[in-house]
């Protein structure tokens, strides 16, 4: 297994370059997720590191190699694609074994790694099955299983599960996050789906127009976004987000917010916000992190629509005109069309540059 390097990658399609300059180092059996929404290029990167796609500049290595102007064939990565695209007309055991079969291998040794194979993704009892006799996780697991057999330096995955519904989705999740831990290999994955993402990854990718806005662990993600684009993408619901002003109190700088509240904001940002007194500011605060609080309240909510979903209610609606959520329990008396006084809890409060968007905490 190996490491794989991506030096100011770079990708161009005509004279639109959806890749300007990418870097990532990824380690020896991390399992990293590109994220990002759609035609972030997360895609294309995987496809170059796979060589299915030219680079337009730049380099990519694998281990101690650079495979940059290698064909797909000599890069010895795998990858599973969302299409599975198996052979219809062959059995389980003959879609596994293709490649090895076609790169002339013995059939002993095709057998044996087939066998190997199929019992990693628990499909040994299904050999003889075609792929139209197969559930979709099934087919998945054979698109997996053909990956398998090649015994690659890093395997890629384009959106494997996307086919698939909801509660398998969930189930083949646990599947490849197991085989990445039986394995011990290296595995670059690209979903737009955030939860996908933060679930499978040792390091999530976060990228938007071609760039990396943030890589980092999911907690780290969750918790200290970088900028505001990170902020509203990882999380579901997503981050609610507020322009605030910064006043000069009496013990520091605090937030006001809309409707005249004055937050006194946590330590960590005192310094920031000092330097920027009489400025705008863009506090982000998470639906699960907003508080039902009429008797003290910091925001008023207006109220369009209450979900109930069965463990708590989410509020759905605006404060002061932008949309806003808020993830209330059960027993929440909101009701649709009213306003209701909320707090903020402050320890899970962001702030980031109303001009930049970069967080106030500044870079990890
Ligand atoms: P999705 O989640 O929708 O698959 P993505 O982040 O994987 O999106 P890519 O497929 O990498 O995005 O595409 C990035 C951009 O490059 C898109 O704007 C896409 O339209 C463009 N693109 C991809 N392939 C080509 C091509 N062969 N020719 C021209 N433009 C392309």
């Amino acid at each position: 297994m190996a490491n794989v390097t991506l030096s100011g990658l770079k990708k161009s399609f005509g004279a639109v370059h959806i890749i300007p300059d990418l870097n990532l180092e990824i380690a020896d059996k991390e399992f990293v997720v590109l994220v990002g929404p759609s035609g972030c290029g997360k895609t294309t990167a995987l496809r170059m590191i796979a060589g299915l796609e030219e680079s337009s500049g730049g380099a990519i290595r694998i281990g101690e190699r650079d495979v940059t102007s290698l064909r797909p064939g000599l890069r010895n990565v795998a990858m599973v694609f969302q299409n599975y695209a198996l052979y219809p007309h062959m059995n389980v055991a003959a879609n596994i074994g293709y490649g090895m079969k076609a790169r002339g291998e013995k059939p002993g040794a095709i057998q044996a790694a087939v066998a190997k194979a199929a019992k990693i993704v628990a499909l040994d009892k299904l050999l003889e099955r075609r792929p139209k006799e197969l559930s979709g996780g099934q087919r998945q697991r054979v698109a997996i299983a053909r990956a398998l057999v090649r015994d690659p330096d890093v395997f890629l995955f384009d959106e494997p599960l996307s086919n698939l519904d909801a509660k398998l989705r969930v189930e083949m999740r646990t599947e490849i996050r197991k085989l990445h831990r039986d394995l011990q290999a290296t595995m670059v994955y690209v979903t737009h789906d955030q939860v996908e993402a933060m679930t499978l990854a040792d390091r999530v990718v976060v990228m938007n127009g071609g760039r990396i806005e943030q890589a980092a662990d999911p907690m780290t993600l969750y918790a200290r976004p970088a900028n505001v684009f990170v902020a509203g993408f990882i999380g579901a619901p997503s981050m609610n987000f507020v322009t605030v002003t910064v006043a000069n109190g009496p013990d520091g700088p605090q937030l006001s917010l809309p409707g005249g509240a004055l937050l006194s904001p946590p330590e960590a940002f005192r310094a920031a916000l000092s330097a920027r007194l009489g400025q705008a500011v863009t506090l982000g605060i998470r639906p699960e992190h907003v508080l039902e609080d009429p008797a003290h309240p910091q925001l008023q909510m207006q109220i369009d629509t209450v979900e109930t979903l069965g463990a708590h209610r989410l509020l759905i609606g605006s404060v002061a005109g932008g949309a806003f959520t808020a993830q209330v329990p059960a027993a929440s008396m909101a009701t649709e069309g009213g306003t209701l006084g909320m707090a903020l809890d402050l320890l899970h409060l962001h702030l980031f540059d109303a001009g930049t968007s970069l967080s106030l905490l500044g870079a990890e």
